[in-house]
Order: structure tokens, then C-alpha cells, then sequence
């Protein structure tokens, strides 16, 4: 992976510490591991203009510009949609963070919120939210308009 411009990695700093504050959520006990989230977020800011989740695996785009189904889209697609933009909507809507970069002050990623069989719940088992009043803004809107009778918006991939 390319260094990512200085800028680029105040800016994720910045923007993780205020996130983390907003949502209730620490950073790993694990300095290292932060960085890295931070480094790939840079990375991704420069090179798509986006701060991208760093921790899936995108697929890439063959000679004919096409690629294979799946759950995610090339980089350069995948930034035209917010799904995968951190704070992704897994955070937004389940408080989850897969890359470990919004964790408990243990160091565990909030599965509380998380749908029976997602992969979050079957690696860390139930890892309650220690601060149960804080983020899960999108979440809290589609449960909001599901108590209204409404549509639940759209389904988190
Ligand atoms: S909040 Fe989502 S996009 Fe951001 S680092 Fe965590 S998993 Fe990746």
C-alpha cells in the first residue's frame, strides 16, 4: 500500500476521535491496529476521494469493465454509494465495527445490535454496548419509521 498523503491521515485521526466521541466508542487498546484502520482510510481518501472501509475485500474490474456478483463493488464503484464509507452502515445501524476501529474500552466490537447469524455475532459472541445512548443514528431512524408502520428503508447488507 502507497503511504497516504499527511493530510489525509489528520484528517481520519480527527474524524475518528470525533466519531468515537459522538458514538460512544473507544479505540482499540491495540495502538497498532488504529493505525492501520487509519492508514487504509487515508489510502482510500486519496486514491478515491472517499474514506472507504479498508476492511473488505473489493473486487476489481475485468478487461470489459465488469465484475463478479457480490456483496461489494470494485473501489472505484463502491464510493458512489454510502454503504461502505466510513462510518459505514453497519456502524450507523448496528453500532459495528468490523475493522475494530470503534470498539468498547475492552477492545471489542458492539455485536448487541447486530441480526441473529451475522458473522460479528458468531466470532464475538454478544458484546453489549456500554453506551446504549449514543450513535446508531441510521438505526435509530429505521426503527423509528418501522414503529410508525412505515418502510424500514434500506435492508443493511
Ligand atoms: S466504521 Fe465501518 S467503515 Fe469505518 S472502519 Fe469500522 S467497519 Fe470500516
Amino acid at each position: 500500500m502507497e503511504q497516504p498523503s499527511q493530510a489525509s491521515i489528520e484528517k481520519m485521526w480527527a474524524y475518528a476521535r470525533k466519531f468515537a466521541e459522538k458514538s460512544g466508542t473507544h479505540f482499540h487498546p491495540d495502538r497498532y491496529i488504529t493505525e492501520g484502520v487509519i492508514l487504509g482510510l487515508a489510502a482510500n481518501l486519496d486514491q478515491y476521494g472517499r474514506p472507504l472501509c479498508p476492511c473488505n475485500f473489493y473486487p476489481s474490474k475485468d478487461e470489459n469493465g465488469n465484475w463478479p456478483e457480490g456483496l461489494y463493488l470494485p473501489k472505484e464503484e463502491e464510493v458512489k454509494r454510502r454503504t461502505w464509507i466510513c462510518a459505514c452502515d453497519e456502524m450507523q445501524i448496528y453500532k459495528y465495527c468490523h475493522c475494530l476501529l470503534f470498539v468498547t474500552e475492552e477492545g471489542l466490537p458492539i455485536t448487541e445490535y447486530l441480526p441473529e447469524g451475522h458473522e460479528g455475532r458468531e466470532i464475538y459472541g454478544l458484546v453489549k454496548d456500554p453506551t446504549p445512548d449514543k450513535g446508531r443514528a441510521l438505526g435509530r431512524v429505521l426503527e423509528r419509521q418501522k414503529g410508525e408502520g412505515g418502510h424500514e428503508g434500506p435492508a443493511p447488507e
